[in-house]
Formats: C-alpha cells, structure tokens, sequence
C-alpha cells in the first residue's frame, strides 16, 4: 500500500494526460496519487475521475515556486480546494509571466543565433503554465538540440544563456496561499534546493510537512530529511516527480510513500480544516 505525491500532467511540464498517468498509476498498483502541477490545478478534476474509476485515492494538489533568502524552493500544496477564487486569482499571475518568461527565453536564443519561433514552444506546451521544459523539448524538435540534457546544459541551466529568472513570491507567502485555499505546505525536493536553513523558519510561519522522499534524494538525504521532519514536527511526504517517461519508462510509482504517512496527513487535514473553520 503506496503512494506517489509528486505528479505532473500535459496541464503543465509533463507528457502524459490525466488518464494515462492515473493508468500508469494503476499499473504501479498505487493506493494513492497527488496531482501537482506547476501554477495549474486544471487537470485535477479529470484525475480525480480518473482514480475515482480505478479504485485510487486522489489528493488535489499544486506546485509553487517560492523565494527564500534569494533561492528558489518549491512549495506543493495539497487537499486544496480547486475552486478558491484567492488561489485560482494568484495562479492566473504566475501563468502569465510563465508566458512572458518563454517569449524572454526565445528572444535569448534567437539573439544567441538560435531561429526558435516562440509559435512553436507555445503549440508544444499547449498550456497554461509552460516552463522550460517545453523550451527544451521544442529546442530538440526543431533540431537545434540533440537531447532535452543538452539544451539545458547549454542553454536553460541557471546562469546560462538561455536562462530567465522567474519572478517569484516569498515562500511565507506561498504557504499562505496554501493555506487561505484550505491545503496542507509540503517544502518538495529540500536536497535539491540546498534549502535546510529554510525548514525551521518555515515551520514557524505554518509549513505542514517536508518531502522526504524524492527520486533526486539518495537514501542517506531522505534519512537525514526524515530525521529534520521528526525534529521539527514535519510531516513526512514523497513522490517521484513523474514528468512523463524517463529512460523508456514511467517514473511514476517509483518512489513508494507508505500509506500511514498519508494517513498522518488526511489526520492533519481533518484536525486543521476543523480547527481554523470559521463560520463568519
Ligand atoms: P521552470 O519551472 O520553467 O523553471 O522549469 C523547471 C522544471 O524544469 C523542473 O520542474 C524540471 O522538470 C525541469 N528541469 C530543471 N532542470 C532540469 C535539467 N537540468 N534537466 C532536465 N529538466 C530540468
Ligand atoms: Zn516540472
Ligand atoms: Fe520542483
Ligand atoms: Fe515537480
């Protein structure tokens, strides 16, 4: 009995539809799965009729870019309510200079020598929230990159040519955006981030929970991050970050979340919604 918390769809930087992740999801024997795009919760409704059909439970979550301390960290919101006018208002910004972000990073390219059409990346993103990953994958498509590795490597890294910075809000912020839209905040990828300075001062403005599990941490970063989350009275999550196929297979379903961790969160979800219910 296993979850997987860290999921995305073609509604933002992954490839595969609601229904077929929810199959892939199936085929991994999933309990449950956490749908979490980038600055989108439009595929959330289709996923959830998608696992109600399989028999698998369904959290409506999202994944936000935040700042702190001037470095980028990620922030997944979870149980939120897909139809909060606060949130759905907040992530239409984020989708907007996500657009504008891709016209600036075209425009690099092209002044590095590099014909791009922007035309192309938005008909390839065919989405909201698009992101570099479609910069990349239409660099690839159009023959200017030979791998999505390269065009990174040579252009989208931080601090390479190709790159733009993405405005960003403070994480106390995004944590409370979360909140205001009924979710639980969940620090995703903490390793990846080098965001360890972060976690206590986080905890003290709300943060819910700390993902522990992570397909880029290795076993001895989920352990040291495990151990922060007992520290600091963190729940514990994970997911695989699944953004379509990775090396000819799904990567959905490989990293396992026990379900009693999900069942600490449904219980912190229940307590908090009850708690801060305010009839006025
Ligand atoms: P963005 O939100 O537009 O800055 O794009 C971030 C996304 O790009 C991440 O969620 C990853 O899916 C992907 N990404 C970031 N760095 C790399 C990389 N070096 N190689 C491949 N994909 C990457
Ligand atoms: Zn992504
Ligand atoms: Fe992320
Ligand atoms: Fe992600």
């Amino acid at each position: 009995m296993f979850a997987d918390l860290h999921l995305h769809t073609h509604f933002s930087d992954g490839t595969f539809s609601p229904e077929e992740l929810v199959n892939h999801a199936s085929r991994a024997g999933l309990s449950t799965i956490a749908l979490t795009d980038h600055d989108t919760v439009e595929g959330c409704d289709r996923t959830a009729r998608a696992c109600g059909e399989k028999g698998i439970g369904f959290i409506p979550g999202t994944e936000l870019t935040g700042e702190f301390e001037n470095h980028e960290i990620h922030l997944l919101g979870y149980y939120l309510d897909t139809t909060h006018v606060g949130l759905l208002s907040e992530i239409l910004k984020f989708q907007k200079v996500r657009q504008t972000r891709i016209v600036e990073m075209v425009s690099r390219l092209n002044r590095l020598g590099i014909p791009l059409q922007t035309e192309v990346v938005f008909k390839l993103a065919n989405c909201q929230s698009p992101g570099r990953p479609h910069v990349a994958r239409a660099l690839v498509q159009e023959g200017f990159c030979s791998s999505l590795d390269e065009a990174f490597d040579r252009f989208l890294k931080q601090s390479r040519p190709g790159w733009v910075p993405k405005f960003r809000i403070s994480a106390f912020e995004a944590v409370d955006l979360i909140h205001r839209a009924g979710g639980l905040a969940v620090l995703a990828h903490p390793g990846l981030n080098r965001s360890d300075d972060a976690i206590p001062v986080l905890k003290g403005a709300g943060l819910d929970g700390l993902e522990c599990f992570h397909t880029k941490h290795s076993p001895s970063a989920s352990e040291h991050y495990a151990g922060l989350a007992r520290k600091y009275d963190l729940l514990i999550t994970g997911g695989s970050d699944c953004h379509g196929m990775s090396k000819g297979k799904p990567l959905i379903g490989t990293v396992k979340l026990p379900m009693e961790y999900v069942r600490l969160m449904n219980d912190r979800q229940n307590t908090t919604r009850i708690s801060s219910f305010n009839p006025g």
